[in-house]
C-alpha cells in the first residue's frame, strides 16, 4: 500500500509541472510562439529598411509579467532571415528558460526597459540616421523633436506641437553599468518614447509589439528627416 501511495505522489508531482496540467506553462508557450512569429516578421521588415544590417539590433516581447519572461532574439543572427525558432525565452536574470542559443549581450537593457516603463515590447535598431545623430548631438545630451506631424504616431501624443526629447546615453560594452544608466534615465525623464546609445542605435518600446513597431517607424522617420535636412551638420 505504501509503495502504491508513493508512486501516485511522484506521478502527481510530474503532472503538476507538465504544460497540460499547468495552464500557466502552457499559456506562456502559446504566447512565446505568437511573439516569436511576430518578432521574426518585424525583424525581417526592419532589415529590409536597412535599420538592422549585419547581425545588429535585437527585439523582445514580454510574454509574462509575474514572473517576468521575455521572448528575445538569440545573439549573432542575420535579421534578414529571422525565423521564430531563433527566439529564446529568458527570465528576469537573462537566463534562457526555453529555446537554444544565447540571448543578445543587450538582453539586460531589454529587461531594464520592460521593468522601468512597464513595456510589453522592446525594439532596438542600428540605422545610419540614429548613428549619425547620436554622434553629432551627444554633447547636448539628446535630440529635441518638435513640430512634426509624424510625432502623433507616438503613444499619447495628440499634436505636432509636442516636444519629444530623445536622450543620448554614452555607449558601453559593460551591460550591467549600461542597464543601470538606462533604468536611471527612464525614471528621471518620464514620458519619453525611446533613447539613443551614442553612435550605436535606437531603443524604443510600446505597450505591445504593434505599438513598439510604430515607434521605431516614427522615430527612424524623424531622425532621417533631421539628417537629410542638415541638422547633423548644424549641431
Ligand atoms: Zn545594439
Amino acid at each position: 500500500m505504501l509503495i502504491v501511495a508513493t508512486k501516485k505522489t511522484k506521478k502527481s508531482v510530474k503532472r503538476k509541472n507538465s504544460p497540460r496540467a499547468n495552464p500557466r506553462i502552457s499559456q506562456n508557450g502559446t504566447r512565446f510562439a505568437g511573439a516569436a512569429a511576430h518578432l521574426a516578421e518585424i525583424g525581417k521588415s526592419f532589415h529590409a529598411r536597412g535599420w538592422v544590417l549585419g547581425t545588429s539590433g535585437n527585439f523582445s516581447a514580454v510574454i509574462s509579467r509575474e514572473p517576468l519572461r521575455l521572448a528575445i532574439t538569440s545573439t549573432g543572427l542575420d535579421k534578414g532571415s529571422l525565423t521564430p525558432a531563433q527566439f529564446l525565452e529568458m527570465n528576469e536574470a537573462a537566463n534562457v528558460v526555453r529555446g537554444d542559443g544565447r540571448p543578445s549581450a543587450e538582453a539586460l537593457l531589454h529587461l531594464a526597459i520592460a521593468r522601468g516603463v512597464n513595456a510589453g515590447a522592446v525594439l532596438h535598431t542600428h540605422s545610419v540616421w540614429s548613428t549619425v545623430l547620436s554622434g553629432s548631438h551627444a554633447s547636448q545630451g539628446g535630440i529635441a523633436l518638435e513640430g512634426y506631424e509624424m510625432l502623433k504616431g507616438l503613444a499619447d501624443v495628440r499634436t505636432h506641437k509636442h516636444r519629444e526629447w530623445l536622450p543620448i546615453l554614452e555607449n558601453s560594452q559593460d551591460m550591467v553599468e549600461l542597464a543601470d544608466h538606462v533604468s536611471k534615465t527612464l525614471s528621471e525623464i518620464p514620458g519619453i518614447h525611446g533613447f539613443l546609445l551614442k553612435e550605436h542605435g535606437l531603443y524604443t518600446w510600446g505597450a505591445g509589439l504593434q505599438e513598439a513597431k510604430r515607434h521605431v517607424e516614427i522615430l527612424e522617420f524623424l531622425m532621417e528627416v533631421l539628417v537629410r535636412s542638415g541638422a547633423a551638420q548644424s549641431a
